[in-house]
């Protein structure tokens, strides 16, 4: 791929005639930041498509000229895939079209709709959907890896909620997809990132906001050999599909390490109460702020934990369960942790995940009850060598403890083969598809599935 190619990408941009921003305007910082601070990269313009024959041209001149294509759907992939140095970028914010039915319950969104701007349209109709709790992630960039939310125990993955998509491919242009249209390619958009195309609208189902009940309780870390155990037998032998919590080892507000339980119950108002009052007794409780809450005040609540602004490193892997030797490790590393950024993460998966089987979508990952993520994070004023160092070396220490699969939207760059074994026996459907649609592999900023 060539790098800069400045006239040829002005004079087509002057031909395309859709918002275009260059590295001389005064918008270009604003334009290509990232949610990861540690990264930079100076593409040659950012364009701004207002349509899917815009979106399509952008892919044919890419091709055409050999331009290094990034999509920017929110920016929030840890590596910076959102993205090119020195190529152009795809930036799709301005698609907010949104559209909420509330007898079928069912959304169609554009591809610069956040979760917390799709909360804020359903929040009228007492509806919710399936997505992360941090609001500002790219709603269509999070489901097209596979999309894991709080509620997936309850109705499975983003990708699992997709109803259609429109979707522009480097070979074909514009196609509508779904079970019965393309099913090869909807099945490959289930799961399969942002490989096959640029999607710019998708149609998902909503579910019925019902007793929602969330927030954290905190505990002393050094309860968390007590805690742990309790907590893994429960999410395997006990807890309903209504009830997701993530273990999360923390420093917490006061300054103290701590262990988190990050909670969310829907469901049942009887039922969620008897299981919240169950989980209350779990050990000594520091902080306890669980409550019936919106989806939008739930989305609230995850934002000052993870500001914009900060530098990120993230090791990530599917695990069976916690053994003790594993929580050892993890207790002995965080004692030293470099940043009250930093985050390690034990999230509960399992339930309606488990349901589908791994060959019916893309994404395979589903036999796994937990998954394991060290969210290296730390201040610019910070030193990164420090916290990334202490990341990997977690990473390597806990390493036999796990699956070496990983959930995509949680790793950086780890290579080719990484991404294979993440995706296992998917991976060489997926290959053929990817051949079909983008031989050329013009889509080749993301987890990539080469052709
Ligand atoms: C603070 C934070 C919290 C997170 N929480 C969760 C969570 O709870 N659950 C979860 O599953 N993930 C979570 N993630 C991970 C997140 O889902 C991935 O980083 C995802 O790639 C972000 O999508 P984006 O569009 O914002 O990113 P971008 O960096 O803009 O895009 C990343 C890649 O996605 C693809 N892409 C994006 N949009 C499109 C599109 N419309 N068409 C084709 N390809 C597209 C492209 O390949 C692009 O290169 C979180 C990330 C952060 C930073």
């Amino acid at each position: 791929m060539h790098r800069i190619n400045g006239k040829k990408i002005r004079a087509f941009a002057k031909l395309l005639n859709a918002k275009t921003v260059y590295p001389e305007t005064a918008v270009y910082l604003e334009a290509i930041q990232l949610f990861n601070a540690a990264i930079h990269k100076k593409p040659a313009a950012i364009i701004y498509p207002r349509d899917e024959a815009e979106v399509f041209k952008v892919l044919c001149f890419c091709r055409d000229q050999s331009i290094e294509l990034a999509v920017n759907g929110g920016c929030h992939s840890v590596d910076g895939y959102a993205l090119s140095d020195g190529g152009l970028v795809l930036d799709l914010s301005l698609l907010t079209q949104m559209q909420i039915d509330p007898i079928q319950k069912t959304a169609i969104l554009g591809a610069g709709v956040s979760p917390g701007a799709l909360e804020k349209a359903c929040a009228p109709f007492k509806l919710m959907a399936v997505h992360g709790e941090f609001p500002s992630v790219g709603f269509i960039g999070q489901t097209l890896n596979g999309g894991y939310s709080l509620l997936s125990r309850c109705y499975g993955m983003g990708c699992d909620n997709l109803i259609s998509v429109k979707v522009v491919t480097p070979t074909e242009g514009l196609l509508t997809v779904d079970k019965d249209h393309h099913p090869d390619l909807f099945w490959a958009l289930c799961g399969g990132g942002g490989n096959f195309g640029v999607v710019t609208e998708i149609q998902i189902r909503l579910h019925p906001q019902r007793y929602l009940c969330t927030g954290f309780l905190a505990y002393p870390l050094n309860e968390a050999k007590s805690i742990i155990p309790k907590w893994r037998e429960y999410m395997l032998n006990q807890a309903p599909n209504e009830l997701s919590i993530s273990a999360v080892f923390a420093t917490l507000p006061t300054g103290d390490k701590g262990l988190l339980l990050a909670t969310m119950f829907c469901g049942e108002e009887t039922l969620g109460k008897k299981i919240l009052h169950d989980l209350r007794q779990f050990g000594t409780t520091l902080m306890d702020n669980l409550m019936p809450r919106s989806m939008i005040e739930t989305l609230e609540l995850y934002v000052p934990i993870t500001p914009a602004g900060l530098m990120h490193h993230w090791r990530s892997d599917f695990f069976i369960a916690p053994t003790d030797e594993m929580l050892n490790i993890i207790l002995q590393a965080f004692e030293t942790v470099p940043s009250h950024r930093t985050l390690v993460f034990f999230e509960s998966h399992g339930g309606a995940i488990g349901h589908i089987a791994p060959e019916a979508t893309a994404y395979p990952l589903r036999q796994y009850p937990f998954n394991f993520m060290i969210s290296g994070t730390w201040e610019v004023s910070q030193s990164s060598a420090d916290c990334i160092r202490w990341t990997d070396e977690l990473y390597q220490k806990v390493k036999p403890y796990l699956s070496g699969r990983a959930y995509l939207n949680y790793i950086g760059a780890e290579g080719a083969e990484r991404i294979k074994r993440s995706y296992g026996q998917n991976y060489y459907r997926l290959q053929k598809i990817k051949q079909h649609y983008d031989p050329r592999n013009i889509l080749h900023l993301n987890q990539n599935i080469a052709p």
